[in-house]
C-alpha cells in the first residue's frame, strides 16, 4: 500500500519535494503521513491565499481608494508640523501570515510522530525548539551528522520561525502591514504600491513578509524530506516487530529456545502488501493497530503461509 497524493481542488499542487522518494507502507504510517500531508496542504493554502490577496491589493484595492479620498478631504485638519505614519492593515494578509506561522509549527509537530514510529523515541512533537530531537539523536545515534544538520537548521531559520509563532500565539503583537511615512504632509496619499511593503522583524533583521514566507516554505519542505529519509522511509526498511501492545497485551511469547511462539488469546493479522510481506495486527483488548512483518508469523505458523500464498 503506497502513499497516494491527493490534490485539493481549491489550491495549487504542493511542491513535489515533500515526500519525494518516500514510501509509507503501514496502516499507522499512512494515517500519520496523511495527517502531515493535510497540514502541509493547509500551509500551502495559506501561502497562496496570502500571495493572491497581496497581488489583488496592489492592483485593485477599492477600499484603499476610499481611504485616499477621505484623506484628501481631511488633510487640511492635520497639523503640518507633525509627520504621520499611515499603516494599511489588511485582515486577509495578517490572517494568512499568522496561519502560516502556526501551521509551520504544526507541520513540525506532525512530522515527529513519523520519526518516533521508526525509532520508538518517545518524542511526540517538535518540543523545546527542537532541543528534544537533538538530545535524542545525540544520545541514541552513533553518527551525529544528522544531529548537526538539524542543529544548523534550528540556528539558521527554525529557531526564529518558532519565536515568531510564539510571539503571535503568546503575545499577539505581530502584524505585517503596508506602512507609509508622510513626512512632507502632502495632501494626497500615494498609491498602495508606493507604501513600504509588509515587513517583519526576524531575529535581528527586517524582512519582506512574502519573501520570508516563500523562503521558509522551501526550507521546511527540505527539512521534512530530510527527516523522513533519515527515518528510513524507503522500501528497504521494515519497522521492528511489536510483541506487546501499549495496553499490556502480549501478542506472543517466545519459548526459551526460540523455536516456538505461545499465544494466549487470538487476534487478527491482516495483509497490507503480500509482495512485501507487510501486514498489521489488531490488539483484541484495545483495538490498537501495529504494522508487522508477515515473515515473522509465517515462521511459527506455517499454516498462515499457505493461506497467504493462495
Ligand atoms: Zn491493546
Amino acid at each position: 500500500m503506497n502513499f497516494q497524493f491527493c490534490l485539493m481542488s481549491d489550491t495549487k499542487p504542493v511542491s513535489p519535494i515533500f515526500f519525494k522518494d518516500l514510501k509509507f507502507f503501514h496502516i499507522k504510517e499512512l494515517e500519520m503521513s496523511k495527517t502531515l500531508y493535510s497540514c502541509i496542504m493547509e500551509l500551502t493554502y495559506s501561502l497562496y491565499q496570502y500571495k493572491d490577496i497581496y497581488n489583488k491589493l496592489l492592483t485593485t484595492d477599492i477600499d484603499f481608494e476610499k481611504y485616499r479620498t477621505d484623506y484628501a478631504n481631511n488633510s487640511s485638519k492635520l497639523n503640518s508640523n507633525n509627520s504621520y505614519i499611515f499603516s494599511n492593515m489588511n485582515l486577509g494578509l495578517n490572517y494568512h501570515y499568522k496561519m502560516f506561522l502556526i501551521l509551520s509549527k504544526c507541520v513540525l509537530d506532525k512530522l515527529i510522530p513519523l520519526f518516533n514510529y521508526r525509532f520508538n523515541s518517545h518524542l511526540d512533537g517538535f518540543h523545546k525548539k527542537g532541543a528534544s530531537l537533538i538530545n535524542y539523536l545525540k544520545k541514541n545515534m552513533k553518527e551525529n551528522e544528522f544531529a548537526e544538520k538539524v542543529q544548523l537548521s534550528i540556528d539558521e531559520w527554525l529557531g526564529d520561525l518558532i519565536d515568531l509563532r510564539d510571539r503571535y500565539v503568546h503575545h499577539s503583537e505581530l502584524d505585517s502591514d503596508f506602512i507609509f511615512y508622510n513626512n512632507n504632509k502632502s495632501s494626497e496619499l500615494p498609491l498602495l504600491k508606493d507604501f513600504a511593503q509588509p515587513t517583519i522583524q526576524v531575529g535581528k533583521f527586517s524582512m519582506d513578509t512574502l519573501k520570508y514566507m516563500e523562503d521558509i516554505y522551501d526550507k521546511l519542505a527540505h527539512f521534512v524530506n530530510d527527516v523522513l529519509i533519515f527515518s528510513k522511509y524507503n522500501i528497504y526498511n521494515i519497522p521492528p516487530i511489536v510483541s506487546k501492545c501499549k495496553c499490556g497485551f502480549k501478542f506472543g511469547k517466545l519459548e526459551n529456545d526460540k523455536t516456538k511462539l505461545c499465544i494466549e488469546k487470538s487476534f487478527s493479522i491482516e495483509v497490507d502488501n503480500i509482495n512485501l510481506k507487510l501486514g498489521h495486527l489488531t490488539c483484541p483488548i484495545c483495538n490498537a493497530k501495529y504494522s508487522t512483518d508477515l515473515n515473522f508469523w509465517e515462521r511459527f505458523y506455517p499454516i498462515l503461509k499457505s493461506h497467504l500464498n493462495k
